[in-house]
């Protein structure tokens, strides 16, 4: 029986796997090129559905007007900021919300 196994689970929200790193990373690259996919092209290219691109892409900012590349302050490497007082990366967050 099948049925209860976790790979069953995921099959049945595959339209919801959580979103690591490298995926939004992935996203924001695809939203920092000019002329920007489509989102049909993305969720293609990142294996999820249109819908979930689109939500998690307004999550992270990557739809508001002021959202460009920026340096990451700490690490000095080149991001998707949603704003322009926004300058720590997401892998330096955590350590930065961490010392404070
Ligand atoms: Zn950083």
């Amino acid at each position: 029986m099948l049925m209860r196994t976790p790979a069953a689970l995921r099959g049945a929200t595959s339209g919801n796997q959580p979103w690591t790193p490298a995926d939004r990373q992935h996203l924001a690259d695809l939203y920092m090129k000019d002329p920007r996919p489509g989102v049909q092209e993305m969720a293609v290219k990142l294996g999820r559905a249109p819908r979930a691109i689109q939500t998690e892409a307004s999550r992270l900012g990557l739809n508001s007007p002021g959202a460009q590349p920026r340096k990451c302050m700490p690490c000095q490497r080149m991001f998707f900021s949603a704003w322009i007082g926004n300058r720590i990366c997401a892998r330096c967050e955590p350590m930065i919300v961490g010392c404070a």
